[in-house]
């Protein structure tokens, strides 16, 4: 991935460059998943593109095809994990709970999720 890809104070990105240590779920040419640290689920996972990009609109404006590929990719883990059950979320923005600006899907699943 060339540096114009990436942001250098961006915590996803070192991620994805193996800079900072995660749980590996999944990796292709265009996405990483890997555990989140925090987990809200008995199956929680981050599904990140490598290259970066603000916030999922800033995704589905310049690379449609990649989010696409990131719903694929979370079908598959709740597919191998919980009889393809799950709940996708692109927290948008500070007030909305975004804490990091590389965008992400949270994957929940593993359990019976509350409403
Ligand atoms: O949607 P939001 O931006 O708040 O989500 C960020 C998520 O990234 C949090 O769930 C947090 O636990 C996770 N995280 C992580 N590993 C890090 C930094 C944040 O799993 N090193």
């Amino acid at each position: 991935m060339s540096d114009d890809d990436r942001q250098e104070d961006c915590i996803f990105c070192r991620i994805v460059a193996g800079e900072v240590p995660s749980e590996k779920v999944y990796e292709d040419e265009t996405v990483y998943a890997f555990k989140d640290a925090n987990p809200k689920a008995a199956v929680h996972v981050l599904i990140v593109p490598r290259r970066h990009y603000a916030s999922v609109a800033e995704l589905a404006k310049a690379d449609p095809d990649t989010l696409a590929h990131i719903v694929q990719v979370a079908q598959q883990i709740a597919d191998q994990d919980f009889h393809g059950a799950y709940r996708l979320i692109f927290n948008t923005g500070e007030d909305a709970g975004q804490s990091v600006f590389h965008v992400h899907a949270h994957v929940l699943t593993g359990q019976v999720l509350p409403e």
